[in-house]
């Protein structure tokens, strides 16, 4: 049996209009528990433009593990070998200021957005939507039919037809969180870990593929179960609207001074009466449930699916559109359009400052890490050719995203170096490399018990750094 609440199958569009509809989230009923949302498919402009826009995002979402730019992948969240490259350029622990200000300038880029332009981002770009509402939930749509037809079929005791068709579609839910997982994981391993992971024997990759079946199970909870509770609920973007919007951002909102007094009954009548028709499509088309009416709420995702439904319905009884629309408070109470506000001045003046300071660092920043150090247990050897030698080793990467020639010189000419093992002589870009060498000095120049010499490091005959290191003598 399904575990919806079969006691609410059908939304009530009139007791979403109740004042109380602030004290509890659409989604719960008054014994508290969980309403199901039947959504019915929107129609309209902004939906199909959501559904291209969707194709070019996932398009891109997984196509982009396979695109490389010399040699690395374009974008690697390597959180196990704190590893991240971004077109190309690798960051490194060693870039963890950069880092920062780099999360700080992106935070500061969601306020200043959703100060402007609400919750956009949660309705046309944000992964759970695309993928619940472009895939998840037209797949269910494909095996179940329209969304009052579900809600009929739930409602009465289920039959084999229904038992198939929900195995069927959570089948191919779990594939499809399957595939997603997949993907995530190329994100944050890389693609060659991963294929390696899939061709290797499952016992020497037992903690990717934990990770894999994690992942595949969260996402399977999430589209086939969870759903709009993520948005509402867990979502800490979501759970920031009351203190980031203001009555200059744009919303989706319901014009009530056009569409108030609603009434369903459009007769000639001495009443001066709104253009709502009180239809309910609106709250039938909504993914979490609520009545835009009621006015702006948290669990408004911006989706827009209500703007289409409520278009719909206008030209069908031969009213002008937008009764629903994307505007401001002010906007549709005054008819003020937005305006910059001193708030939102300040909030760009600092970002572009925090901007500046990233930019700034990330155009002088360091495209060699390298340290070398004398190897641990060995002081000096004294040679058979008359000099003294110490041991040291050089570890270094290169975060250019190319393939970098290297060599090392000295800067004192009575001082050599003779390699132990085979001599590196390039760096691929976000690899570590190591070697190992001996400073050789003649004897009978070594005048100090410690001598200060300079490494320096060459890339194509330029100097790309130089290392202080000390030798040590037998003076
Ligand atoms: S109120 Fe409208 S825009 Fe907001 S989530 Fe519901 S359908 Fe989407
Ligand atoms: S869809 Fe438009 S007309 Fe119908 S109830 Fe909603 S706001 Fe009123």
């Amino acid at each position: 049996m399904p575990l919806k609440n079969k006691s609410n199958i059908l939304k009530d569009t009139n007791t979403q209009s109740e004042s109380n509809f602030r004290d509890k989230i659409s989604t719960v009923d008054t014994a508290g528990k969980r309403k199901w949302m039947y959504v019915f498919k929107p129609k309209g402009k902004l939906f199909n433009l959501r559904t291209w826009f969707s194709i070019v995002y996932l398009g891109l979402l997984f196509g982009l593990p396979f695109v490389r730019y010399n040699g690395n992948p374009v974008f690697l969240f390597d959180v196990t070998k704190s590893k991240f490259i971004f077109f190309g350029q690798v960051f490194l622990p060693q870039d963890f200021v950069l880092f920062g200000i780099g999360m700080l300038v992106f935070l500061l880029f969601i306020v200043v957005f959703t100060l402007i332009f609400g919750r956009v981002f949660c309705g046309w770009a944000c992964p759970q939507t695309i993928f619940l509402e472009m895939v998840f939930r037209k797949i269910e749509y494909w095996i179940e039919g329209p969304a009052n037809k579900q809600q009929i079929a739930d409602a009465k005791a289920w039959t084999t037809e229904l038992y198939v068709r929900k195995t069927i579609k959570h089948i191919i839910f779990f594939s499809l969180s399957f595939v997603i997982a997949n993907t995530f994981l190329s994100y944050i391993i890389g693609l060659d870990e991963l294929v390696r992971m899939i061709k290797e024997p499952m016992s020497e990759h037992v903690l990717g593929i934990t990770m894999l079946m994690v992942f595949t199970f969260l996402f399977y909870a999430v589209y086939a179960f969870v759903r709009e509770i993520s948005c509402i609920v867990i979502c800490p973007y979501g759970r920031l609207q009351g203190v980031l919007l203001d009555k200059n951002s744009i919303i989706v909102i319901y014009d009530y001074l056009r569409g108030e007094p609603r009434t369903k009954k459009r007769k000639a009548t001495e009443e001066k009466i709104g253009d709502c028709i009180d239809c309910g499509m609106c709250v039938n088309v909504c993914p979490t449930g609520i009545d835009i009416r009621n006015g702006t709420q948290l669990e408004c995702v911006n989706c827009t699916s209500c703007i289409d439904a409520c278009n719909m319905m206008m030209k069908n009884v031969g009213l002008e559109p937008n009764l629903i629309k994307y505007a401001s408070e002010s906007d549709v109470a005054t008819g003020v359009k937005p305006k910059m506000t001193y708030r939102i001045k300040a909030y760009i003046a600092v970002l572009l400052v925090l901007l500046g300071i990233l930019v700034g660092l990330l155009v002088t920043r360091d495209m060699f890490d390298a340290t070398i150090l004398r190897v641990p247990g060995q002081i000096l050897q004294e040679n058979a050719d008359s000099t003294i030698s110490n041991l040291y080793k050089v570890k270094i990467v290169s975060k250019s995203g190319f393939t970098e020639a290297y060599h090392l010189e000295l800067n004192n000419k009575n001082a050599r170096i003779e390699y132990v093992g085979k001599k590196l002589d390039s760096l691929k870009s976000g690899i570590e490399s190591e070697e190992t060498f001996f400073i050789k000095v003649p004897k009978e120049l070594i005048t100090k018990r410690k001598e200060n010499l300079k490494v320096f490091i060459k890339s194509n005959d330029k100097i790309i750094q130089i290392k202080k290191i000390t030798f040590i003598g037998e003076y």
